[in-house]
């Protein structure tokens, strides 16, 4: 069985990525998680708090304190999907990457252009209407990717 999946998340030091939210659809089931920080706001380079302000105010709008599941979760997270899927979906290179750390079943990716628009979030973790939300990503992914395919 096939699984879409999106990250959405915030970069640390040397371009590493922290998830933030996690979601996925198989065409019946969604999971769902929005991940604590892994460290509070301040231990961020003034830099790296820029970003993420920027991510916060204009991408994903979901906030670095946001959230309930623990980071350490995400590894057990996806060993649980992968032994439930056989394939897993997702769009752009850098994430199939990181995603393919923790999988162990083949990761396909879709191509990164052209990119998801801004749309209204289909969770309630986002502070803006049109944002970029990793659930209503997973949809229209799979609307336009998946179905096609059938
Ligand atoms: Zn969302």
């Amino acid at each position: 069985m096939k699984l879409i999946l999106d990250v959405q998340g915030f970069k640390l030091e040397k371009n590493k990525f922290i998830v933030k939210e996690l979601a996925g659809f198989d065409g019946f089931r969604i999971c769902h998680y929005i991940f604590k920080a892994p460290f509070p706001f301040d231990h961020l380079s003034p830099d790296l708090q820029r970003q993420a302000h920027w991510l916060t105010e204009n991408h994903h709008c979901i906030a670095w304190d946001a959230g309930f599941t623990p980071q350490h979760l995400f590894c057990k997270i996806m060993m649980d999907l992968s032994n439930s899927y056989d394939i897993i979906y997702i769009k752009g290179l850098e994430k199939a990457n990181y995603i393919r750390q923790f999988i162990n079943k083949p990761v396909v990716e879709f191509d990164e252009q052209p990119t998801l628009r801004m749309s209204h979030p289909k969770c309630v973790n986002h502070s803006k209407t049109q944002c970029i939300c990793a659930l209503s990503n997973v949809f229209y992914l799979y609307e336009h990717f998946i179905m096609t395919f059938q």
